[in-house]
């Protein structure tokens, strides 16, 4: 079967040694979507390359499409960008971790997705000179439910169609809608948003880009519960718990105890 040439900008999603002298990496490409590709040779002889193919890294890539067979090829790899202030911070690097492997967990292979490529680079620019990182990934979630056709809208109830306002409103996972709190019956069943949150969520959704962060009256109320929806409907889009949750909290953790003046109420 031949192999097909294809140039595209690449982000490098994860990076595995193979043998000796070779890496096998998975690519998120803006042309053709995931891939995952072996680089011969490139730890004997990194300069062929022009890039290591580092974690996070983007790189314009040649490679070669080898349908039928595990891996694509790499040819060339040239470095575009290896966003070096997520190196310089432990919170910022494992937001880079958390986007990244939320991006390799929401797509499949060889099905492109240029707004998600656009988003997860504008997204690790912003990272990179981030103080804190909640609204960053909240935005970055925010788009990917958006773009994936699974963000529910809170703009009324699904019962009575009145605006959803005080005292709360409750989010019905069965049915993926909100109701308000009249119509939410005294149970509560579900996930409960207060004014706040519901207006953070529309001042985030209406943001043009990852890196104009003006979330207004927040408290740590609001992030709890931003936090808590997204990461309900986040879970369900993937179709799985997603496990670099976990790992993000830790370095969260380890952020905020270096910086506790930005810590307010947790990165999650
Ligand atoms: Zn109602």
């Amino acid at each position: 079967m031949r192999a097909h040439l294809r140039k595209s900008a690449g982000l490098v999603l994860r990076r595995y040694d193979f043998r000796e002298t070779s890496l096998i990496v998975i690519l998120f490409t803006e042309k053709y979507g995931k891939i995952r590709a072996l680089v011969k040779g490139i730890k004997r002889d990194p300069r062929r390359f022009g890039s290591r193919l580092d974690l996070f890294t983007l790189n314009e890539l040649v490679f070669y499409a080898r349908p039928h067979r595990d891996f694509d090829l790499v040819g060339q790899a040239a470095l575009l960008d290896h966003f070096g202030g997520l190196s310089e911070d432990v919170g910022r690097f494992g937001a880079a971790g958390y986007v990244t492997e939320l991006t390799h967990a929401a797509t499949v292979e060889h099905d492109p997705d240029p707004a998600l490529f656009q988003l997860l680079v504008s997204t690790l620019q912003g990272l990179e000179g981030a103080q804190e990182q909640f609204w960053l990934m909240r935005f970055f979630e925010l788009r990917l439910l958006k773009q994936g056709g699974v963000l529910p809208s809170w703009a009324c109830c699904a019962k009575c169609r009145k605006t959803l306002s005080s005292p709360y409103a409750v989010f019905r996972f069965s049915e993926r809608a909100f109701l308000c709190s009249g119509c939410s019956g005294t149970a509560r069943e579900g996930l409960v948003l207060h004014p706040g949150a519901l207006e953070a969520l529309s001042q985030l959704s209406a943001q043009p880009s990852a890196d104009s962060q003006d979330a207004a009256a927040e408290t740590p109320e609001v992030r709890r519960e931003l936090s808590a929806w997204l990461r309900l409907l986040v879970d369900y889009h993937i179709g799985q718990r997603f496990r670099p949750l976990e790992f993000l909290r830790k370095c969260a953790h380890v952020a905020e105890a270096r910086h506790p003046s930005v810590s307010g109420a947790g990165v999650l």
